[in-house]
């Protein structure tokens, strides 16, 4: 072979590997014994919102192909599925763009996709591929929720939502972009409205003590960063006292020790609070400010915010703070 000739060379091989079968894994029959060489391999499930794959997936999943080559090449037993993300925003989004049935448009993206990588050679088991949309796969996933409802892990409360008064819907924190929907750019408003939430919380604990078999070990940053998103649950509640308004409001913190050195009251835009007793302009402020993401309040440099008129006092040195 002189040269490399990707349109003879690759459909090929490709079809060698369909008809051998090469990357399908069966069940182990009744009664065999479990191979101890076994390797999981999934990266993630893909939206099938756009018709093609895009360079981000190409490196994602040709990393994944290379670990499972990594692994067979060592003699494992590779099993590695596919399939498809496809409720959601994302293919709402491509429903309207394109105009037609969500369904019939995610269906038709997955057969494109499902091509391409096909021709990309990734050694995946198509005998294994599941489509989140599909009724015998979501079927399980309200089977899940129904036990998560029966054993109270499942529950509904009113909390703040990103909310664009022009599309009428909620919108995911990922696709509001400096306050605005992203789909048509109206100014996205906080509101308080009743969704359903998981409780997480009640496996923090157990969450952060949890380690990892010998073989799983992730990197020093990427544990500090799962940590800190469970969330510590010592700390002290300590009350601050509003006079005018004849109420205490309650503050969590890590470190009590630094309560000494408070020079300013501050409650989120999604508080509460702010509903209840801040004053039109404070409310104003807090609908936009509330809107946007975590990170982006937190990475901004210069912190905003509106005077709510009223005073905490500060219970360890009976300081009045703004
Ligand atoms: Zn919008």
């Amino acid at each position: 072979m002189d040269r490399y000739e990707p349109e003879q060379i690759e459909p090929k091989w490709q079809r060698v590997w369909k008809e051998a079968r090469a990357f399908n894994v069966p069940n182990p029959a009744p009664g065999e014994p479990l191979d101890d060489r076994r390797w999981y391999q999934l990266e993630m499930l893909p939206y099938p919102s756009a018709n093609s794959l895009h360079m981000g997936h190409v490196f994602n999943y040709t990393m994944g192909d290379v670990v499972t080559h990594f692994h067979r090449r060592n003699g494992a037993r590779v099993l590695r599925p596919m399939g498809w993300d496809a409720f959601g925003l994302p293919a709402e989004n491509a429903a309207i763009r394109e105009g037609g049935h969500p369904r019939e448009i995610t269906e038709r993206s997955i057969v494109n996709i499902r091509e391409q990588m096909q021709r990309l050679g990734w050694a995946i088991d198509w005998d294994r591929e599941v489509s989140s949309h599909d009724p015998r796969f979501y079927k399980w996933t309200q089977w899940l929720f129904l036990r998560f409802f029966e054993r109270g892990l499942a529950y509904r409360k009113e909390a703040p939502v990103n909310w664009c008064p022009n599309d009428q819907t909620v919108i995911a924190n990922e696709y509001v972009v400096d306050g605005h929907c992203e789909r048509c750019g109206a100014l996205i408003e906080l509101r308080n409205m009743t969704q359903w939430f998981f409780k997480t919380t009640a496996y923090a604990d157990e969450l952060r003590e949890f380690e990892l078999p010998p073989g799983g070990e992730w990197p020093e940053k990427t544990k500090t960063i799962q940590r800190n998103w469970i969330g510590r649950s010592e700390g002290a509640e300590i009350l601050f006292r509003v006079d005018e308004l004849d109420i205490d409001v309650p503050v969590f913190t890590t470190r009590p020790d630094t309560l000494f050195g408070a020079t300013f009251f501050v409650v989120a835009p999604e508080h509460p609070f702010v509903e209840a007793h801040a004053s039109d302009e404070a409310k104003d402020y807090a609908k936009h400010a509330g809107a946007k993401r975590t990170e982006e309040r937190a990475a901004e440099t210069e912190k905003t915010g509106v005077f709510t008129g009223l005073y905490a006092t500060n219970p360890v040195n009976g300081e009045r703070l703004p």
